[in-house]
């Protein structure tokens, strides 16, 4: 089970964030209210992870509240098993959003009302123009837009056509409701942008009731406004929209005024992070499923063993702000080791299996050692781990002719056998290709573990699975699911799994789904949570143990 109950998220504490929200509270008490606005088009990756660490870590930190709404104002698209596997990932993730579970589309009665109030106003009209039309005619970054012929409509005209609009009286583009706004604005959002669309699709929630549907940028502030939202954070892209933001909060008087603030996506070195990509992986089946452990969505690194703490952790580590940046992915790597370092049984299991025969050792002898669990932490106790004549072994850890450097067996050179004995290497068997089919050694009992042997040393220690009690196991080992090209572009990555055939310490029989070890050497890894059963063990690589990220001092 996950420990959930101290979520930190983002400490955004001294960032740019913190700094508007303290500057909108000095003075007045106000209760912080935040949300996170998922479009049910798809599951949710790591970058929403950042959103979500945020906007509920600040509710958090603020003792405000945090909502959670299905932005289901587009018709085409949404699906309940991505608002089930959304909610499923927040949970996961630590995070609560107690009775408030909105969605975008249960207000479509109150946007259509608060849309002819700007009518009312004189502040939108219905425009005829087609979708071409006021494209060419909004102008550019140098020249101004012109304005529409039917801007100039009569209130009662326009309340006319709209509510036909409504009624489904017209075609798909035929007309639209547009913002009276500045067609001369340098900012092309401000050149009454349309607010208001027919499409005549049925809606997953509202069925065939509605055939005209709001515009994203008219929505949002509303349904911020209508929940009483009063930091409305989203990503950068946004940066240019907040003036219209504001005008529709302004026009529509609401008595909360939400504040919109951006800040910068979280983009992660050799991934690719978008809803659209993941989704064309998981259609045209080149991953299995949503939950493939190599992708990057919050179900993929949950099934590949990485836990909330450590999301949670590196959120915090990478903070927040405005200039785009790329994480590098090791940061992410860095979190889950660190988070699983101190709390995973260590066990041995050879992935790469090559036979170790000790001829000195008796055939028929059995002994059982006690081995530690974890190097540093007592209180995950020992186990009792089979020692017989025949092992299996790492097939790298023997070299007939060795590289420089090289501690491990090689013939005449000696090794320590974890928890066991030292062995020297004395030579090996060959097929008739001259493959190694196994590796002979002798050991000392004199230097058995535990003994306190000090006459020699040995520089390498290697670690095995004894061939009596050795489990065969399946080992799925990942790598990045995209690489650069020799253009840098990044394709799909034809190695991102591997499969080996492991044999694994016999205590990981009784290994249940989704349970976490490290394996001697080869990284973390846990137990798959579709595959794996006792009869037939799975494994998948949580990651290595080798870092290449170093956090900054003060982290
Ligand atoms: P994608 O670009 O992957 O399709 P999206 O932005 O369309 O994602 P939404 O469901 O609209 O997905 O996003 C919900 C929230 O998550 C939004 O507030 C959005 O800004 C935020 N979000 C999406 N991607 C990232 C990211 N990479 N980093 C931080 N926040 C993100
Ligand atoms: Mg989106």
């Amino acid at each position: 089970m996950e420990n959930n109950t101290e979520s930190n998220g983002v400490k955004a504490t001294g960032s740019f964030i913190n700094n508007f929200i303290n500057e909108d509270l000095s003075g007045h008490t106000q209760d912080i209210v935040t949300r996170f606005p998922p479009e049910p088009n798809g599951y949710l990756h790591i970058g929403h992870a950042k959103s979500i660490c945020l906007n509920f870590g600040l509710a958090k930190e603020y003792g405000g509240k945090c909502n959670l709404r299905f932005d289901d104002t587009n018709p085409a698209k949404e699906d309940t098993e991505f608002v089930e596997s959304i909610k499923e990932d927040i949970k996961w993730l630590g995070f609560d959003w107690e009775d408030r579970l909105y969605y975008a589309s249960s207000y479509f009665d109150k946007m259509y009302e608060y849309a002819v109030r700007l009518i009312k106003k004189g502040k939108a009209f219905v425009c005829d123009m087609s979708a071409d039309e006021v494209r060419e005619a909004r102008g550019d970054l140098k020249s101004p837009g012109k304005e529409s012929p039917y801007r100039n409509r009569s209130i009662e005209e326009n309340l006319e056509i709209f509510e036909r609009m409504k009624n489904g009286e017209f075609a798909d583009g035929e007309k639209t409701l547009r913002a009276k706004i500045d067609m001369s604005s340098p900012n092309i959002n401000m050149r009454d942008p349309v607010i208001y669309r027919i499409a005549h699709m049925t809606h997953h929630a509202t069925g065939d009731k509605w055939c005209i549907y709001p515009m994203y940028d008219y929505a949002h502030p509303v349904e911020d406004a209508i929940e009483g939202v009063t930091h409305s954070i989203c990503t950068m892209e946004f940066e240019d929209h907040r003036p219209l933001y504001d005008w529709v909060i302004n026009e529509l008087d609401f008595e909360v005024k939400p504040r919109q603030i951006e800040f910068a996506k979280l983009n992660l070195s050799n991934t690719i992070m978008g809803k659209r990509f993941l989704r064309n992986l998981v259609e045209t089946g080149q991953v299995d499923g949503w939950d493939d452990p190599r992708l990057i969505t919050l179900s993929g690194i949950r099934r590949r063993g990485y836990t909330p703490e450590s999301i949670r952790a590196f959120c915090d580590m990478i903070g927040v702000s405005k200039a785009n940046s790329t994480v590098d992915t090791a940061q992410l790597e860095y979190c889950i080791r660190e988070d699983l370092k101190p709390k995973t049984k260590v066990v041995m299991a050879v992935l790469d299996p090559i036979k170790l025969i000790i001829d000195n050792y008796p055939e028929d002898m059995t002994e059982m050692l006690e081995i530690e669990n974890h190097p540093d932490n007592e209180t995950l106790g020992k186990r009792r781990v089979s020692f017989s004549r025949e092992l299996w072994i790492e097939r790298a850890d023997f070299e007939e002719i060795p590289p420089k450097k090289y501690f491990r067996l090689t013939p005449g050179m000696e090794v320590r056998l974890k928890g066991a004995y030292f062995v020297t290497c004395v030579g090996c068997d060959k097929d008739d290709n001259g493959n190694v089919t196994a590796v002979h050694a002798t050991y000392d009992p004199a230097t058995k573990s535990g003994l306190n042997f000090t006459e020699r040393k040995v520089k390498g220690t290697i670690h095995w699975v004894d061939c009596k009690t050795a489990v065969p196991a399946q080992v799925n080992l990942y790598e990045s699911l995209v690489v650069p090209d020799e253009n840098g572009e990044l394709v799909l990555n034809p190695n991102s799994r591997t499969v080996m055939s492991a044999y694994v310490e016999s205590c990981l029989k009784e290994a249940e789904k989704t349970e976490r070890f490290q394996f001697m050497r080869n990284g973390y890894f846990i137990a798959d949570s579709k595959h794996h059963t006792k009869e037939d063990p799975v494994f998948d690589r949580i990651v290595s143990l080798k870092s290449s990220f170093r956090p900054e001092k003060g982290n």
